[in-house]
């Protein structure tokens, strides 16, 4: 029975095992993977940009205000804009 249970959990370790070794040779060895990276690059300083109003300085990501058309705007530039 054990040797059973064994077997199974040695197979889902090889199947765990082979798809890491795909993920890898895909994120570090392909095109692909340039790709993706490039697109996590722009995501992230999108981010950071968001983040960082000109006139009030850098704000936490909690602290921001989405708009209605999905664009993020400073809290302090929404209480101007809105409430005068
Ligand atoms: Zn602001």
């Amino acid at each position: 029975m054990s040797v059973i249970i064994l077997e199974g959990v040695l197979f889902v370790a090889l199947i765990a095992a082979g798809a890491t070794l795909v993920y890898v040779v895909l994120m570090h060895f392909t095109p692909v993977g340039v790709r993706l990276r490039q697109t996590q690059n722009r995501r992230r300083i999108d981010r950071a940009a968001e983040q960082d109003c000109p006139i009030h300085g850098p704000r936490a990501e909690k602290d921001l205000v989405r708009l209605a058309s999905g664009d993020l705007m400073c809290p302090d530039c929404y209480k101007e804009n809105v409430h005068g």
